[in-house]
């Protein structure tokens, strides 16, 4: 049995049970029972499923809300639109089944037809940043394909994916479609990886778990989505809209207290503008509200864990760079101010590590290419954004950044209808958008002679 905190209280809310790893390969091998019928299933019946799922979900958005403000910390504003999040992508790929294209290709001789297979069993991993959100980008399109699937939620958050399991049994998906099997990571996760059963892992969470994940399924050749870590840049130019640019740019890293991988948490700025954004930028910062997160003004709650909370503040040793710092509640929970540290060199910890809280860094830039060398500074390359009112300038820098999901004059990076996922070594793979099935179904190609 597992403990699980509300990190804004330090209360337990709620104690959850450790699936061992009998357990585990006993979900997966009932997942594995339950496929070929999920699979046979009419288009239309499995598009109706995950409809009436989408609908269930809908109807509790509220209650998986509170569950979340509890159990993470997210503010209420925020812990909403994650479950309509889910129900929203529910429904997208709710849309899929009937669409599960193949092609006809011209070949002499016969007739040459492509069908998408769905994988089989596939194992969803889910960090404790988003539980709501990334557990569907996982499960909607997999079981849309015709996989059959079992997830895993962090040990630190598991409670709203825990209903989620309920509620999809409520809306009718069948037994052993899609189980949730709290439990570690190094237990559950790890036979996600190790069990033959498992055709598929979709991973998100660090970037040190996700090698070891793609290194254990390579002797079986399991397929992975790895969705990692990230040390976005937010590149603003001189000639921007930099009162826009400033009011935006806390949101933009510290939403969710900076525990987003699309965090922008590397701040670059023309230096011509450097003074009169940093300006603008302290009163920004100093509005950002902190504090109890079931409260609707709230806009940044605490860190999730003690352990997470002594992981950033070692970013803000006695001789830190730091410009400014917001303001955050004292007494139980695991509250951190959002924090500017400034100037920052691009060879500092503090600028190339992923802090996962609400720390930022503002660095000076001169030129176009020089923007665009120290946005690609990083071993990662997740999001980012780019300010500037020359629209060819914006693509220009847009092609030149290494990352896969970029805005312009906005932080907006994840939309359930368009791609997401990462370069370099913040992932592989992409998840939602239109062709998310495609990580899930193999490409199988038939040839039929039509010689007498
Ligand atoms: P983590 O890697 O420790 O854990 C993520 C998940 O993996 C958890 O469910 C955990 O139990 C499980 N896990 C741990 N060890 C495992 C193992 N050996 N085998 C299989 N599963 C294992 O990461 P975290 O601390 O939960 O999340 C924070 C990190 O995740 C940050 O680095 C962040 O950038 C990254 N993240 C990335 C994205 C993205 O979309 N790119 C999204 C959210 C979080």
């Amino acid at each position: 049995m597992h403990d699980v905190i509300n990190p804004a209280t330090e209360k337990v809310v709620a104690t959850v049970p450790s699936t061992d790893e009998e357990g585990t390969d006993a979900a997966i091998a009932r997942a594995h029972e339950a496929w070929p019928a999920w699979r046979a299933l009419a288009p239309g019946d499995r598009a109706n499923l995950l409809r009436a799922f989408s609908d269930k979900v809908r109807d509790h958005v509220e209650e998986l809300a509170l569950l979340e403000v509890a159990n993470s910390g997210h503010t209420i504003g925020n812990a909403r639109w994650e479950a309509n999040n889910v129900a929203n992508v529910l429904a997208y790929y709710a849309g899929a089944p009937e669409r599960l294209f193949g092609r006809q290709i011209p070949v002499a001789g016969g007739l040459d037809v492509t069908f998408k297979e769905p994988v089989g069993v596939v194992g969803v991993i889910v960090p404790w940043n988003f539980p709501m959100p990334i557990a569907g980008w996982g499960f909607a399109p997999a079981l849309a394909a015709g996989c059959t699937v079992v997830l895993k939620p962090a040990e630190l958050t598991p409670l709203t994916a825990i209903r989620l399991g309920e509620l999809a049994l409520e809306a009718g998906i069948p037994e052993h479609v899609f189980t949730v099997i709290p439990g570690k990571g190094s237990v559950v996760g790890q036979r996600f990886v190790e069990n033959r059963l498992v055709r598929k892992v979709v991973f998100t969470g660090s970037t040190a778990v996700g090698e070891r994940i793609m290194a254990g399924a390579a002797p079986q050749m399991k397929r992975v989505t790895l969705e990692l870590g990230g040390k976005s840049a937010n590149v603003i130019f001189a000639d921007a809209d930099l009162e826009k640019a400033a009011a935006t740019a806390p949101y933009g890293v510290f939403d969710n207290a900076g525990q987003d991988c699309c965090a922008r948490s590397r701040i670059l700025v023309q230096r011509s503008a450097f003074d009169r954004f940093m300006e603008l930028f302290e009163t920004a910062v100093k509005g950002v509200v902190v504090g109890d997160p079931s409260l609707e003004a709230t806009e940044m709650g605490p860190l999730i864990s003690r352990t997470q909370f002594d992981s950033v503040a070692t970013y803000v040793p006695d001789d830190a760079p730091v410009a400014f710092r917001g303001t955050c509640p004292q007494g139980p929970g695991f509250w951190f101010p959002p924090t500017v540290l400034a100037p920052v060199s691009s060879t500092a910890a503090a600028f190339q590590e992923e802090i996962f809280g609400p720390i930022v860094t503002v660095t000076p830039f001169d030129d176009e290419a020089d923007a665009i060398r120290l946005a690609n500074d990083s071993e990662y390359g997740l999001s980012g954004s780019i300010w500037t009112r020359d629209v060819g300038k914006a693509i220009r820098v847009s092609r030149g950044i290494d990352a896969g999901n970029l805005s312009v004059n906005s932080h907006s990076s994840v939309r359930y209808w368009t791609p997401f996922g990462g370069f370099k070594r913040s992932g592989l793979g992409r998840e939602l958008g239109p062709d998310a099935l495609d990580a899930f179904t193999e490409t199988k190609n038939v040839f039929i002679s039509t010689e007498d």
